[in-house]
């Protein structure tokens, strides 16, 4: 009989935001895959957790999927979860959850904490339609990003580390247009919380010049129809 892969958001910050069924499911799962054992160690003790870890990142991820595989064919229920937020989403997952839909495994994924969602809400930037970036590439492909960010009139959600806010957000305003309204999230649902709102300028103001600390997720407003964004020349 198959097995079964549960995908199980956690926490993003502060750890009441765990559901009860997540925390049902890791207590009766036969093992958890874990992006990092020591972090998942520290919430399955605060819930009183004991399960087996396994060790489950973008660097072994390639090497372990045979024998997640076996063990998921051979009858056993796994949790897959990622340090923080949805696993999958800007973190592994994914090839996983490919193979096991390709042998024909039941894959689950509880709804729960993923960072952009907060962010799009809070922003309070139009969240009827919206498109995920992500990360974008440090170096190669990032103009080519950026270009086609420049053509996007949905609402554009990034993840980005704070050393890098302010250079992503200066080059936002390059492509985009220093005027364009955005939001920046910073600690969601931490004590530090942050929810800074303005024109990309105004936020460059804003963070420039000071250590910025934290996660962050960035929300840009889309371009309007018919708005021909400045690009600049080659
Ligand atoms: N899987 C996660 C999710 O579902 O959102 C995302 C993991 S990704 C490796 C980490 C990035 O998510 C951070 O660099 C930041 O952009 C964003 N992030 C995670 N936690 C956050 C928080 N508490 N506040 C703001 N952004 C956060």
């Amino acid at each position: 009989m198959a097995g079964k892969l549960y995908i199980v958001p956690t926490p993003i910050g502060n750890l009441e935001d765990i559901t009860l069924r997540a925390l049902r499911i890791l207590n009766e799962v036969d093992l958890i895959l874990a992006e990092d054992t020591r972090n998942t160690a520290f919430l399955l003790k605060h819930y009183n957790i004991v399960k087996p870890l396994q060790s489950h990142h973008q660097f072994n991820e390639h090497r372990s999927i045979e024998n997640i595989i076996e063990r998921l064919q051979g009858g056993a229920v796994i949790a897959v979860v990622s340090d923080a937020g949805t696993p999958g989403i800007s973190d592994p997952g994914y090839l996983l959850i490919r193979e096991c839909v390709k042998a024909g495994i039941p894959v689950e994924c509880l709804p729960g904490p993923t960072a952009f969602v907060p962010a799009l809400v809070n922003s309070g930037i139009p969240s009827d339609r919206f498109m995920f970036e992500g990360f974008l590439p440090h170096k190669k492909g990032r103009h080519t990003r950026l270009q086609a960010l420049a053509a996007e009139q949905r609402t554009i959600i990034l993840y980005e580390s704070p050393f890098r806010l302010v250079k992503t957000l200066t080059q936002l305003a390059e492509f985009l247009g220093a005027d364009r309204y955005a939001s920046v999230s910073r600690e969601l649902t931490k004590i530090y919380e942050e929810n800074a709102r303005g024109s990309l300028e105004g936020l460059i103001t804003h963070f420039s010049g000071k250590t910025v600390k934290g996660e962050i997720v960035i929300v840009v407003e889309g371009g309007k129809k018919g708005m021909s964004n400045i690009l600049p020349g080659p």
